[in-house]
């Protein structure tokens, strides 16, 4: 392609705010198919040109790159990834939405969105009872989301996924139940320094029991210490408690080997996936974990739906944690017999298309490809880190070596929370505060921070643009 036309190209993809979805299977772009497109998508623009001359991504508003470079990767086509999200079309404040709040929830693509209006257009009911044609096909929408979740973590059986409303509800579950009846006086629990307060306060709760809640510290790069945590690690240890990745630090942990040394001591693990299975291929069963909990809105799906795996017999043996419909066999005015699992932890009417919709979003990751999602972040969370350096003043909170795409720091001078106002202004969408993990940040002298987290979507320009910004506060 002549320079001249390149350049031309890139100036028209620039003139449209966000170019609309222009590029078809097959179908070769040129200047007026550019021109022509409809201003509809967040989606960029792909330029194929004829055989042997470099393939270019065009991202209106934000510049070209060859597709042979971080966009075009074979198989994550990043810009026809971002045309999937409708929210991403939007301005903020005046300016391009970049969404890097990806830690506290993620955005939904179009096939999420589908798939809850077709729920609730199209089949409508409470599932598991009702003999009707509209039950059934809810009931198996329903059962297949399940055995999506199965897949997606990789567990044996649909029988060991339970639907909650997320990571919380999860691990709220398995102190009551398996924690009611399984911690007794003098037991011990570990928890890592680095946990989401969802994975502290409810074990507190087991302290009424008795049971002492032990604290494995972390190094100053944000990684637990192995040699510490094999030190507390006791037949007094009854559950390890560990978050797969920490919503702070973004350190991905070592929980293959953690599950090994706690099981050697007869201890049972949760692992609080709500930051590893977005980002992560999670399989349960080569892991051993006893329990895995996670978050639909953390996975491109909907809110108010999630998971808890637990092992068959783990579950089996535990009794329910609350009761009413759906989780019975058998009633009578004094006494109730229990559905076998994942039932007999369901009590009432679950959030039906909810878990459609996790369905729905859990389908589109695999369609993506979670290894190019992953190689993806890696690239991108490596090159938003460099980048951030060039930044005075800026301290980096968590450099642990292995390490997903939660990047929190502090800026001299500068509070957290006027750093991420200043953000939003520029349309830029990034987390203060203390981010549910107060102990975590403490262990740093801090009581909050700023967290910009990316996600499947985020491009390198996003990063510029953060970038840019961070570096007009610093001035
Ligand atoms: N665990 C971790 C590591 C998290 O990051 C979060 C949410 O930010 C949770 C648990 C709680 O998730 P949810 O609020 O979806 O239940």
């Amino acid at each position: 392609m002549g320079n001249d036309s390149l350049q031309m190209i890139i100036r028209l993809a620039n003139e449209m705010y966000r170019g609309g979805p222009v590029r078809a299977e097959g179908e070769p772009m040129t200047p007026d198919t550019i021109q022509n497109a409809p201003l509809v998508s967040g989606a960029g623009v792909r330029y194929d040109p004829p055989a042997g001359d470099t393939a270019y991504y065009f991202m209106p508003g934000y510049g070209a790159a060859p597709a042979a470079g971080p966009y075009g990767r074979p198989g994550l086509d990043l810009y026809a990834v971002r045309g999937d999200f409708p929210i991403l079309r939007q301005r903020v404040n005046g300016k391009p939405l970049v969404w890097l709040d990806n830690a506290a929830t993620t955005q939904k693509p179009q096939c999420v969105l589908d798939a809850l209006e077709r729920y609730y257009s199209e089949y409508n009911s409470n599932i598991h009872r009702g003999a009707h044609t509209l039950a059934r096909i809810a009931t198996r929408a329903y059962e297949d989301a399940r055995e999506t979740v199965r897949s997606f973590l990789g567990a044996g059986s649909a029988e060991e996924i339970v639907f909650v409303r997320g990571a919380t509800e999860a691990i709220n579950l398995v102190t009551e139940s398996y924690g009611g009846t399984h911690i007794a006086k003098g037991d011990e629990i570990l928890l890592t320094m680095m946990e989401h307060h969802s994975n502290i306060v409810p074990w507190q709760k087991l302290k009424s029991r008795g049971a002492v809640i032990k604290v494995v510290p972390i190094n100053d790069r944000g990684e637990i210490i192995l040699a510490d945590y094999e030190k507390l690690l006791s037949p007094r240890t009854r559950m390890v408690c560990i978050a797969h990745v920490s919503n702070v630090l973004g350190t991905i942990n070592p929980i293959k080997t953690m599950i090994e040394m706690a099981h050697h001591h007869g201890a049972r693990v949760l692992i609080d996936g709500a930051q590893g299975a977005p980002h992560l291929g999670v399989d349960v069963g080569a892991l051993d974990a006893d329990f895995y909990a996670f978050s639909g809105h953390k996975v491109y799906g909907p809110t108010g739906i999630g998971a808890l795996y637990g092992k068959r017999e783990l579950l089996e043996e535990m009794p329910p944690w609350q009761r009413g419909g759906g989780m019975i066999r058998e009633v009578s005015m004094e006494d109730a017999a229990f559905a076998s699992p994942p039932q007999k932890f369901e009590a009432g009417t679950g959030h039906i298309a909810g878990a459609v919709g996790l369905g729905a979003a859990l389908d589109y990751i695999h369609r993506t490809g979670m290894n190019r999602v992953e190689a993806h972040e890696r690239e991108l969370t490596a090159y938003a880190i460099e980048q951030l350096y060039q930044v005075p003043g800026l301290h980096i909170i968590g450099t642990a070596s292995e390490k997903t795409s939660v990047i929190s720091f502090v800026l001299d001078g500068v509070s957290p929370e006027r750093a991420a106002r200043y953000l939003d202004q520029e349309g830029i969408a990034v987390r203060a505060g203390h981010h549910c993990a107060m102990p975590a940040l403490r262990r740093y002298g801090l009581s909050s921070c700023v967290r910009a987290s990316l996600g499947l979507y985020n491009t390198m320009d996003e990063v510029d643009w953060l970038v840019h910004a961070l570096l007009n506060i610093a001035r």
